[in-house]
């Protein structure tokens, strides 16, 4: 069993006792006392105090006290901090964690407490900068010590690095040995995600986002609530978002939400990856390399879609064509035989949420009037799809250079953004990010434009209703917000990942609660 270890942070005694207290409520099995954090020293005494209250909770309890050596606060002598250990020991404390330093420089100091008959002793080991370029043999340097529990903590230059800690947590596994081994900061947030699958003994989640003790460390309540810990096991399948940046990414709300509904046994989640295809191509070749992981399925997004699909083609897996044209790719399949597949829901989902308000379906594009604005990222998509389906498109763009060279590729008309006063089009389609949160007075299209017999359709999606679509419909035309396309190329990515029919409602729920 993982232990999900809410570390106590606290400055004065009064705040640990009620960090305890708030603990008990919360989705942890474990906490850890951070004797050293404390403004004060603290006797003895207290940390029985400590860890008699967290054991009356039902809580088990690990005692730390770092010194500044190893990236804590504690600065006194080691006979003292050998006593407050014994105290927490003594008091009933499950674990007492040691640094692997101080066993090997005052082994005659702490070594008592490897043989202390209620306690197991987590030997650990910090580094704060950086991968250690002797892990294994620091790892080695532990098992000097019988019956304890390793851990290591470094800091990866990227998320290429933390797969160190992932393979030494499935050797552990494997071998049945007991083992805490993280990445820490965002580039590492894997390894404290997978660290139940792959059965760490312990992974740390903060009480709250402010009270983390380690860079990267998530907090309680969406460690269970948004990362699905009480729903996670060995055979959870791992799904993930790539780009860069990522953390404001709502995809893994959306898919554990999803997966919630279904009671899929999956779990989706973040992942920084550094902004190159030597990255992006080094971090699939990773994944690749481990099916042991249970990876199945990617979401791919700024700025790694032209890299993954370069990624695809070059490592011989399928593409579908239409995601070859549009020369970008969101989804990335990866089957039980390893084999990878790539698709692009970016145009699907915008099409079907097109159909879905105008009553239509997909070859009623053939000879459609469309007008899109913009021909960027998503104006591409959006051309690729409608022609593709035989629709009449003109593309009208800041940069006229940029709307021809898009023209061309697809074989449709363009012109800049006042060209579109010289369309009669059914359908218009704002791909620009004009109207965009905070910007939202702006608008690529004047409200007179309009007429009732249109469909208007925003891909912005914050906010959710932008001027441009307010002045659509208020000249009676129907319309299409760009979170029914966020939803939608959400749900053709579930049901590629699941082979089950997305739960859109809730999907839309969370998007919109999100924003
Ligand atoms: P992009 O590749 O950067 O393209 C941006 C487009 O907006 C370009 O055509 C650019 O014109 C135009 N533009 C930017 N500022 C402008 C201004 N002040 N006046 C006129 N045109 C301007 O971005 P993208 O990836 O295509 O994304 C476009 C929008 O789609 C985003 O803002 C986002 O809100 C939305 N989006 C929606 C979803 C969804 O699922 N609903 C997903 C992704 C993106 P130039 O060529 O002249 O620079």
């Amino acid at each position: 069993m993982t232990l999900l270890t809410i570390p106590i942070v606290a400055k004065t005694l009064q705040s640990a006792f009620s960090q305890i207290t708030y603990a008990s409520q919360c989705a942890g099995d474990c906490i850890e006392l951070r004797l050293d954090l404390f403004d004060e020293p603290i006797s003895p005494e207290d940390v029985t105090h400590l860890v008699t209250t967290a054991k009356q909770s039902s809580l088990a309890v690990i005692v730390t006290c770092r010194p500044i050596w190893e990236g804590g606060r504690y600065d006194g002598c080691e006979e003292n901090r050998f006593l407050l250990l014994q105290s927490g020991a003594n008091g009933g404390a499950d674990y007492i964690d040691i640094e692997l330093i101080a066993l090997e420089n005052d082994g005659e100091i702490f070594l008592p407490l490897l043989d202390h008959p209620n306690i197991d002793v987590i030997v650990s080991n910090h580094n704060f900068d950086t991968l250690p370029d002797d892990f294994e043999a620091r790892l080695s340097r532990m098992d000097k010590y019988r019956g304890v529990i390793r851990k290591l903590a470094y800091m990866p230059a990227d998320i290429t690095e933390s797969f160190s800690a992932l393979d030494s947590l499935y050797q552990a596994q494997q071998s049945g040995q007991p083992q805490i081994a993280m990445a820490m900061g965002e580039s590492g947030l894997i390894s404290r995600l997978l660290a139940k699958k792959l059965s760490a003994k312990v992974a740390f989640a903060s009480l709250t986002v402010q009270q983390a003790s380690a860079l990267g460390q998530v907090d309680v309540v969406r460690m269970d609530a948004l990362y699905l810990w009480s729903k996670q096991n060995k055979d959870t399948l791992i799904y993930g978002v790539i780009g860069a940046p990522i953390g404001h990414s709502m995809s893994p709300a959306i898919h554990n939400g999803a997966f919630l509904e279904t009671n899929f046994n999956g779990l989706y989640i973040p992942l920084l990856v550094a902004p190159t295809q030597a990255v992006f191509d080094q971090f699939m070749d990773n994944i690749v390399a481990r099916p042991w992981l249970g990876m199945r399925g990617f979401s791919v997004t700024i700025p790694h879609k032209q890299h993954a699909l370069d990624y695809i083609i070059s490592h011989g897996g399928h593409v579908e064509p239409l995601a070859k044209r549009i020369a970008a790719v969101n989804t990335i399949i990866i089957d039980d035989k390893g084999v990878l597949s790539a698709f692009n829901t970016d145009y699907s989902g915008s099409l079907d949420a097109i159909c879905e308000v105008m009553s239509i379906v997909r070859s009623d594009f053939k000879g459609l009037p469309v007008a899109i604005m913009g021909a960027g990222g998503v104006a591409r998509a959006l051309v690729a799809g409608l022609v593709d389906n035989g629709a009449k498109v003109t593309i009208c763009n800041r940069t006229i250079a940029t709307a021809q060279q898009l023209a061309a590729s697809f074989d449709c008309a363009y012109g800049d953004m006042d060209a579109i006063y010289d369309i009669d089009a059914k359908l218009i389609i704002n791909c620009t990010s004009l109207g965009m949160h905070p910007n939202t007075d702006n608008t690529s299209v004047s409200s007179d434009y309009f007429k009732k017999d249109m469909a208007v359709f925003d891909t912005v999606y914050n906010p959710q209703e932008t001027r441009f679509l307010r002045e659509a419909k208020a000249a009676g035309c129907k319309t299409i917000d760009g979170v029914s396309m966020f939803v939608n190329q959400a749900a053709d990515q579930f049901k590629m990942f699941t082979g089950l029919d997305a739960p859109k409602t809730i999907m839309r729920k969370v998007v919109e609660a999100n924003l």
